[in-house]
C-alpha cells in the first residue's frame, strides 16, 4: 500500500502567492477557456484600433482601473511593468535619468529589496553621492533619520512601505510629508504592502512613485505596476512603443495585466477580513513556538508590522539547515528574502538592524497566506521545534 502523503505546509507567501481561483478563472476566460470565456481568447494588440485591440485594450483599462480603486489613485498614474523589480528599478533610475531632480544627492534605507538595493548603487558607481540609512532595532527607518541625511542637493529619497523579510511597516506618511515640503522626491517599494496593510495610499504618503507586484498578491507572477504621481518627473527606461503612457514601450502583457486586476479585486474585498484573521494565526504561531523553542526572539515585535508577517531568530539554529530540515517535512519557509534562499547568506535586513551575525544567519520567516488555517498552527510549530533541536549546534 502506498504510504499517506504529508500534508503539506505553504508559509512562504512573501516569496509568492498561489493564484486565487478567480484569478485563475479570469486569466483562464482571457485564453478563451474555462466557463468565463466568451468565443476565443482575447488575442488583439491593445494598440490595435480594430475589435480585437479593443477587446485586449479593454481588460487592460479594467484591470489598470482596479488596482488604481486598490490604492485610491487616477488609473493614468499606474504604468504596468514586468513585476516588481522593473517597477522599482523604473522608479529610481528612471528618475534620475529625468535630469529633473532637485539635485544629486540620493538617500535610501540599507533594508530595502534588492531591487531598490541595486538601481542604487548603479547610480553610486555612476557617481551619484548616497546616503544609506539604517533603520533602528525593530526594524524601523526613523524620520528624524531621514532628515538628517538631507542636504540642499538631495533629490530623490527610497524607503519600503513594510519590509519583507521582518514585515515591519515604515513612517511613510512622515517622511512623506517632510520631502514633499523640500521638493525632494519619494520612491516608496509597497510590494509587500499591498493587500497586507488596509490602506496604500502614496497620495496621502506623499509617495511620488510607488512600486507595486501582482504575485505577493495571488495574481500571476510576471506583472507589476508603478504608481507614478502625475506631474513627477519620470523618464522611461524600456524604449519602443507609445504604450504606458510613453513610459514602458513593449506591448502590454495582456494575460498577467488581467489576473493582476482581478486580484486587486479579490484584495480589496477580502483584505478587511483577511487582515485580521491572519494577524491572529501570525500571533498564535509565535505563541505556539514561544511555548516550544528556549529562547527565541521575534524580531521587530516591538514595531507596526504587517498582519502576515513573523520573522523569529533561533539562538544556535542554522537557518539554511532548519529550511532544509522543515522541507524534509514538507514545510515551506524562508531564511531571509526570498532572492537569497537557494543561496543563503546574512539577512541584510537583520545586520542592518544591527543584530549581528549569529541572528543574521539563524533566523526565519513564516508569511501567511489565504490557504493558511488555524489547524496548521500546531503541527508547524511541532515540525519546527523538532527541525530546531535536531540542527542546534551543528
Ligand atoms: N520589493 C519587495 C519588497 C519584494 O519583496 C519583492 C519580491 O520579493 C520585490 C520588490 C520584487 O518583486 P518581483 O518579484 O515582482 O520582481
Amino acid at each position: 500500500m502506498p504510504a499517506a502523503a504529508m500534508p503539506r505546509f505553504y508559509f512562504d507567501h512573501n516569496a509568492t502567492t498561489p493564484l486565487h481561483p478567480e484569478v485563475a478563472s479570469a486569466m483562464s476566460a482571457v485564453l478563451g477557456l474555462g466557463p468565463d470565456a466568451k468565443a476565443g481568447s482575447v488575442f488583439g494588440n491593445p494598440s490595435s484600433i480594430h475589435w480585437a485591440g479593443r477587446e485586449a485594450r479593454s481588460l487592460v483599462e479594467d484591470a489598470r482601473e482596479s488596482l488604481a480603486r486598490l490604492i485610491a489613485v487616477d488609473p493614468a498614474e499606474i504604468v504596468f511593468t514586468s513585476g516588481g523589480t522593473e517597477a522599482d528599478n523604473l522608479a529610481i533610475l528612471g528618475a534620475a535619468a529625468s535630469g529633473r531632480l532637485r539635485g544629486r544627492h540620493l538617500i535610501a534605507s540599507t533594508m530595502e529589496h534588492p531591487a531598490v538595493l541595486e538601481a542604487f548603487r548603479k547610480l553610486e558607481a555612476e557617481g551619484w553621492p548616497i546616503s544609506w540609512i539604517d533603520p533602528d532595532g525593530e526594524g524601523v527607518v526613523r524620520p528624524e533619520d531621514v532628515d538628517r541625511a538631507i542636504t540642499p542637493e538631495t533629490g530623490l529619497v527610497s524607503v519600503m512601505a513594510a519590509n519583507n523579510e521582518t514585515g515591519a511597516v515604515q513612517p511613510i506618511a512622515a517622511i512623506g510629508k517632510s520631502l514633499r515640503e523640500r521638493g525632494i522626491l519619494f520612491h516608496c517599494d509597497g510590494v509587500q504592502a499591498l493587500g497586507k496593510m488596509a490602506e496604500v495610499r502614496p497620495r496621502a504618503w506623499k509617495v511620488d512613485y510607488l512600486a507595486l507586484s501582482a504575485h505577493k498578491i495571488n495574481g500571476p507572477k510576471g506583472v507589476g505596476a508603478l504608481y507614478v504621481r502625475k506631474g513627477a518627473p519620470l523618464q522611461g527606461l524600456a524604449l519602443g512603443g507609445p504604450q504606458e503612457r510613453q513610459i514602458r514601450g513593449g506591448t502590454e502583457n495582456v494575460l498577467g495585466i488581467a489576473g493582476f486586476g482581478k486580484a486587486a479585486e479579490v484584495w480589496s474585498r477580502l483584505g478587511e477580513t483577511e487582515r485580521p484573521r491572519l494577524s491572529a494565526l501570525r500571533d498564535a504561531l509565535a505563541a505556539a513556538l514561544t511555548a516550544r523553542i528556549p529562547g527565541l526572539v521575534i524580531n521587530s515585535a516591538g514595531a507596526e508590522r504587517v498582519p502576515n508577517t513573523l520573522n523569529v531568530t533561533f539562538p544556535g539554529c542554522k537557518a539554511d539547515l532548519m529550511v532544509m530540515g522543515l522541507d524534509m517535512r514538507e514545510v515551506a519557509v524562508s531564511a531571509g528574502s526570498a532572492c537569497a534562499s537557494g543561496s543563503v547568506k546574512y539577512s541584510h535586513v537583520l545586520l542592518a538592524m544591527g543584530k549581528g551575525k549569529e541572528a543574521a544567519a539563524s533566523s526565519l520567516r513564516f508569511s501567511l497566506g489565504l490557504g493558511n488555517s488555524e489547524s496548521e498552527v500546531e503541527p508547524l510549530a511541532e515540525a519546527v521545534a523538532a527541525v530546531a533541536s535536531s540542527v542546534r549546534g551543528m
